[in-house]
């Protein structure tokens, strides 16, 4: 094979970046090129403190170009459109650049919502990014009063692919937000999820925990039952209907749009199939990582941060594994690590394929899911202007 070796990574979040610092430790002569559409990694999961004020969207916005000139990486300014000659080409929307070959190939461009329910544009996604944290903050302080329906649903044709935990955070923080301004008695808060029990995923106890806390706070529950609709005021459900003054909704996750219709084989719930080391089914030296993939493992598996992270780990092992004409050997750890925040308490749920555990809401993990963020962040400065 050429020397340099040339790896392109696409994406720019945690499995992106995590595999960018893993790939230059283990190959320090290789050509890295990242692809993704801006030079700013995001922190997700500090947005569910966007809409109560604890963070401005700006706080989430790190630039990226110190970190990859530090690593020596060359950064395409582009989206990826597709890819051909077995991976080999990467195909990008940026004129300039728009055939990137390569010898190894990381993709790691996230997940995407599924937005097909009818009147799906009358709830509000949190998880969407910053600007619809921002929207849910302006309508909370426009509301003196009324019902606020909160819920999510799943990928029916793979159940893995959900993400609850940020709406549970958001509801939860919501009720310690209303509260702490004595407005909590002129607000109803409506939990509504397709399944009788939500948050499975987490484990039996999480779920009593989660439901348990609903009562405590007085938050309405429409379990069980298929959600068919939005409208304006209302969540309609094959249980019933909800008014509603404010509906926030976090559906599904499918993959990310570019891969439809390129060669890359996909799961049935239209993410990137791949197996335990991160590498994509019957392609040569293509990986993916984070929540772009579908991966072998328990049905618990969640689509976080610090799985991304695992995989991207493995990844680069196995890229560099493979560059060295060697067979990829390196799996990645499956490991549900959680702080479901509630703006001054957090309860900490911990999953691996040996141990569950289960903390109580605790101040002290509130403070330990800020820590984190600043840890994670420490090398990163924030997008200026
Ligand atoms: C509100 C919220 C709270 C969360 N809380 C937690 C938590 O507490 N703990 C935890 O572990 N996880 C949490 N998560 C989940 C976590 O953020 C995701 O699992 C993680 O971001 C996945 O990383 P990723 O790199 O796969 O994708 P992302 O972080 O989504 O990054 C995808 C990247 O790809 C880029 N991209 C998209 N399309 C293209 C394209 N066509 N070409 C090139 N680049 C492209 C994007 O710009 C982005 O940079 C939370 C998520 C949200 C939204």
């Amino acid at each position: 094979m050429a020397n340099p070796q040339r790896i392109t990574v696409a994406g720019a979040g945690f499995a992106a970046i995590t595999g960018l610092r893993a790939l230059r430790k283990q190959l320090p002569e290789a050509e890295l090129t990242l692809v993704a559409p801006l030079a700013e990694f995001i922190y997700l999961p500090s947005l569910i403190w966007v809409p109560f004020g604890m963070r401005s969207g700006d706080d989430l916005r790190y630039d990226i170009l110190p970190l990859l000139a530090e690593l020596n990486v060359h950064f395409v300014h582009a989206s990826v459109t597709g890819i051909s000659d077995d991976g080999r080409t990467l195909h990008t929307d940026n004129a300039e650049n728009s055939e990137i070959e390569n010898d190894a190939l990381l993709i790691a461009t996230g997940g995407r919502f599924i937005k097909k329910l009818p009147g799906i544009e009358n709830a509000i996604t949190l998880c969407e990014g910053i600007a619809s944290a921002e929207r849910i903050g302006e309508r909370l302080r426009g509301m003196a009063g009324g019902t606020i329906a909160l819920g999510f649903g799943g990928n029916p044709k793979e159940p893995s692919a959900m993400r609850g935990g940020p709406m549970f955070e958001l509801m939860f923080g919501l009720d310690t937000w209303l509260r702490k301004q004595g407005k909590r008695d002129a607000f109803k808060l409506v939990f509504f999820n397709p399944a009788p029990q939500p948050g499975k995923r987490l484990g039996e106890k999480a779920v009593k925990g989660l439901l348990d806390e609903m009562a405590r706070r007085n938050i309405d529950t429409h379990l069980g039952h298929k959600i068919k609709s939005f409208e304006n005021n209302t969540v309609t459900t094959e249980g019933g209907e909800i008014p509603a003054d404010l509906i926030l909704f976090m559906p599904g996750m499918t993959g990310p749009a570019w891969i439809q219709g390129s060669p890359l084989p996909l799961s049935d719930g239209g993410f990137i199939q791949a197996d335990g080391m991160a590498r994509v089914a019957g392609m040569e030296r293509v990986y993916v990582a984070g929540d772009a993939g579908s991966f072998p493992g328990p049905d618990w598996m969640p689509k976080q941060a610090h799985m991304a992270d695992l995989q991207a780990e493995a990844a680069a092992e196995n890229i560099a594994l493979n560059l060295a004409g060697k067979p990829a050997a390196a799996k990645f750890k499956v490991e549900l690590i959680c702080i479901v925040d509630t703006l001054d308490k957090g309860m900490m749920v911990y999953r691996s394929e040996s141990r569950s555990l289960l903390l109580p809401a605790m101040r002290a993990m509130h403070w330990a899911k800020s820590f984190f963020e600043k840890r994670y962040m420490r090398h990163l400065p924030h997008v200026k202007g």
